[in-house]
């Protein structure tokens, strides 16, 4: 495994892989890539657990390669975003988080601004997990507007949003 993890991560990004934030404490790094989901992780003594194919990587990155890891969009985002709309409108509605109205399902003709998007309450730059528990529907436009704001602003954005269209209605 390499010895410097941070410096891995981002020739992963440099390569087109998408690194993404941890499911659990036990993993040590989550990167999507052309071959599919990529995770190390250690076990309760500390051992770290690597598949092949990122260690083949690591020594890739380690000779200073650079390999085309960018997934392809075409077979993942749809089946990945119909997956969890899924899970999501079953757990919430379907159900805008900020606004409220109902956000059409993946794949419907709709206008893009209110396209389906996963919103992260806690943003996966701030280290949010990628897991549902951590996600919410949103329209594309109002997911937007929340940028990386913190959790706590998102809740105090949602409560103005919905205020307004209580006023508006
Ligand atoms: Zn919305």
């Amino acid at each position: 495994m390499p010895p410097d993890l941070d410096a891995f991560k981002i020739w992963l990004s440099g390569c087109g892989g998408e690194v993404l934030g941890p499911v659990n404490e036990w993993e040590v790094i989550r990167v999507r890539t052309s071959v599919g989901i990529l995770v190390a992780h250690r076990t309760r003594r500390g051992r770290q657990i690597w598949p092949a194919a990122l260690l083949a990587l690591a020594q890739q990155f380690e000779r200073g390669e650079i390999p085309a890891l960018a997934a392809t969009r075409r077979g993942r985002t749809p089946s990945r975003l119909r997956q969890r709309f899924a899970a999501l409108a079953a757990r919430d509605g379907a159900g805008c988080f900020f606004c409220g109205h109902a956000v059409p399902a993946p794949g419907v003709t709709c206008d893009p601004d209110m396209a389906p998007t996963i919103e992260h309450l806690v943003p996966v730059a701030h280290g949010g997990p990628n897991h549902l528990s951590n996600c919410f529907l949103a329209h594309r436009r109002c997911n937007a507007a929340a940028g990386t704001l913190s959790a706590a602003e998102k809740v105090r954005l949602r409560d103005a949003m919905r205020k307004e269209r209580r006023v508006s209605a």
